[in-house]
């Protein structure tokens, strides 16, 4: 293993954590997890990738080491370097037939974590450009085909739609929803996600669309911010974009103002932090916020973000929390907390 690897077993030894014990009861419901951040492409199991980019006969970019670039074990020096394996995660599935094998694998990581109910976020735009069909057609075969999985696997599981930053954000959004409305508003479809570089800006009316697609269409909303060191993207998801929940959100972790606001708004932290220690959101010098988020009494819930990538799964994540200072006991709250504050109500 390399030295700069995320040692788990080490850094719970560091955190004094070296025994657990606790009733049966406690044990099982401490085995039942919730997820409520986890990109689709990135939950792909590595085998699985590397069938259906055969099968697709897609070859990797000029120079792309599929051992080295496809997986992030160590801390990366920037964000960019993080996402190198997106480079291929946004070149399959061409086929309808892959899309099916992908979600299968997707699902069956979930069960091997013991989750009982996930909102998944996934790109309806890439997959309607890579499958060559409409967003309509494409929402339609991510909607049956995850379903499909997540029965076969005794997973509940509802969807939300990433949209990108940038200027074509507010389009892919109007895109996006047009599609939701002609399927129906599929009960499917519980969410809506703003991710992509934190540096870029969006279009004026972008937040409002947000805003109307929550008071209208029931839909709850998650915005990634804050994971680039930027404060201030905290408070626009909650002031302007009114966020449901915030993926990521270290930033906060510094301004005691705006983990109060969050706190007063009951606005749940989606906290991923093996993801924040790879892609350098928490330096490893620095000790991780969610100590000062239960400090300030800000909820959050622990999640994976792409744990395919991270070759970890969220057991593993609700392990390095643990090692950031979260109890036991905490950890026996996850699943209830990551349940209330889930977009699937009456799906769970
Ligand atoms: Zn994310």
């Amino acid at each position: 293993m390399n030295q700069r690897q995320l040692d788990l077993p080490g850094m719970l030894v560091e955190a004094g954590i070296t025994e657990v014990e606790c009733t049966e009861e406690e044990a099982s419901n401490a085995l039942k997890r919730g997820e409520l951040h986890v990109h689709m492409n990135g939950a792909v199991p590595a085998a699985t990738i590397r069938e259906i980019l055969a099968d697709e006969g897609t070859s990797l970019p000029h120079g792309y080491c599929f051992q080295r670039d496809m997986v992030r074990l160590a801390p990366c020096r920037s964000l960019a370097e993080y996402l190198t394996p997106w480079q291929v995660l946004r070149l399959f599935p061409k086929k309808q037939a892959n899309l099916d094998r992908l979600t299968l694998a997707v699902f069956g990581s979930l069960a091997e974590n013991q989750v009982a109910f996930v909102e998944l976020r996934s790109s309806v735009l890439y997959l309607a450009t890579l499958q060559g069909c409409s967003p309509a057609q494409a929402l339609e075969r991510l909607i049956e085909s995850t379903g499909e999985a997540a029965r076969r696997h005794g997973i509940r599981r509802g969807l939300i739609l990433t949209v990108t930053r940038g200027d074509y954000g507010a389009v892919g959004l109007a895109t996006l929803l047009q599609a939701f409305e002609e399927l129906g508003r599929p009960k499917d479809v519980v969410g809506l996600d703003l991710a992509g570089d934190e540096e870029m800006s969006y279009a004026a009316e972008l937040p409002s669309m947000f805003r109307d697609a929550k008071d209208h269409l029931g839909l709850g909303i998650t915005i990634h911010a804050g994971e680039t060191g930027r404060a201030e993207n905290v408070r626009s998801a909650v002031e302007l974009f009114h966020a449901d929940r915030i993926g990521h959100g270290t930033a906060a972790g510094k301004d005691p103002d705006l983990m109060d606001l969050l706190a007063e708004r009951r606005i749940c932290v989606e906290v991923c932090p093996i993801s924040n220690r790879l892609t350098g959101a928490v330096p490893p010098n620095e000790a991780h916020p969610l100590q000062e988020f239960r400090r300030h009494g800000v909820p959050f819930v622990i999640c994976s973000d792409n744990p395919a990538i991270h070759q970890r799964g969220l057991a593993d994540d609700q392990t390095a929390a643990m090692a950031e200072g979260l109890s036991i006991c905490d950890m026996q709250q996850q699943y209830e907390i990551a349940k209330h504050y889930s977009f699937m109500e009456g799906l769970i």
